[in-house]
């Protein structure tokens, strides 16, 4: 007799129990709203929960940078980034992340004036804590594209001090139409000169030139989101060919109204993502939140979402968990290992 189907609530629970990695998370966006009302109060400045769920939903992807700015205004010392990397870290060892490179956002920071070296080895110290409890962070400090290539080579200066702290590559995001990426090309060489992997947000709202600027003329090694990869199936072959993976975020998509706009509709779901047309066009890709607290998700529903709204299938859901390791900035030995883990745990837990 065939075994029963699994119950949906069996599925999840075998989503969460999988060790699974996330490559494109920024700390600040993990921020709940609970959380922001307690950064608040801590700063002497009086926020309800209702009024922070309200700075949480977006009608375009503006709003969604304004609000990251909002929230982002709380945190003013190294104690809270500390804070907000605690509150994340528990989330991860909750949804079954084993391995995270989180991003934080150090343009912001020097854009406020804050120490954000400080800043920077509060969240290393707390993030080292978990590492005894199984989960392993490495961090992907960025600058944001709309303060300006000056601001950009002056955190990557920065980021190549702070590979001892767990600092591992540089990247950038935010208002990608703001600026031609070329004059970016300076902060990426320093931090390639360094040692440092290099990421940026392309083609989120962007055309698919932003994608390819993003390789060519910054060296980029993974790109945020990639979403315009759909309208131009030359840049799909050559990400292919070239293995460099796309960090698909559904919701966030979602919630920006990224989607939407790259599909040219009024609205869109879920349902509507170009996952499942970018693995079957060859395109390497990863799964990740983005910015859970923000968008009212996390990793396990990311995955759940892939067969519930997008008709993957098992075994595509187990190929997404083990590329997030294996593009992930770890040397080839450590990505073995999480694999072969991977492998086992999807074995015992029936998910092939
Ligand atoms: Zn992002």
């Amino acid at each position: 007799m065939p075994a029963p189907e699994p119950s949906p609530e069996d599925r999840v629970a075998a989503l969460r129990a999988l060790p699974k990695a996330e490559l494109h998370l920024h700390v600040e966006g993990s921020i709940r709203p609970r959380t922001a009302v307690e950064l608040a109060a801590r700063h002497g400045v009086s926020l309800t929960e209702q009024v922070a769920q309200h700075r949480f939903r977006y009608s375009d992807f503006q709003g969604f940078l304004e609000s990251f700015k909002w929230v982002a205004g709380f945190l003013r010392e190294p104690a809270d980034y500390a804070l907000i990397t605690r509150r994340l870290a528990e989330e991860l060892l909750d949804q079954g992340v084993v391995y995270a490179e989180v991003i934080t956002a150090v343009g912001v920071m020097l854009w406020q004036r804050q120490d954000a070296e400080a800043n920077f080895a509060a969240m290393a110290e707390a993030a080292q804590e978990y590492e005894a409890r199984g989960l392993t962070i490495r961090w992907l400090p960025d600058a944001a594209w709309q303060l300006g290539a000056d601001a950009a080579l002056e955190v990557a200066r920065l980021v190549a001090g702070w590979r001892e702290l767990g600092a591992i590559g540089f990247g950038m995001g935010g208002d990608e139409l703001m600026f031609d990426y070329r004059q970016f090309r300076p902060a990426f060489e320093l931090a390639a000169e360094h040692g440092l992997r290099r990421t940026a947000h392309a083609g989120e709202v962007g055309s698919p030139a932003k994608i390819r600027d993003a390789i060519e003329l910054l060296g980029a090694e993974r790109i945020g989101h990639g979403l315009a990869t759909i309208h131009d199936p030359a840049l799909a072959d050559l990400l292919a060919e070239r293995g460099i993976p796309l960090e698909v975020c559904p919701t966030s998509n979602v919630c920006t109204g990224a989607l939407a706009r790259q599909l040219g509709r009024p609205a869109a779901t879920v349902a509507d993502h170009p996952l499942p047309r970018l693995l079957a066009a060859g395109v390497p890709v990863t799964l990740a939140t983005d910015d859970p607290g923000m968008f009212h998700t996390d990793l396990v529903s990311e995955y759940a979402a892939c067969t519930t709204q997008l008709g993957l299938e098992s075994i595509d859901v187990l190929n997404l968990a083990e590329a997030g390791f294996e593009h992930a900035f770890l040397p080839p030995e450590e990505k073995q290992e999480f694999v072969a883990r991977l492998r086992r745990e999807a074995t015992s837990l029936g998910v092939t």
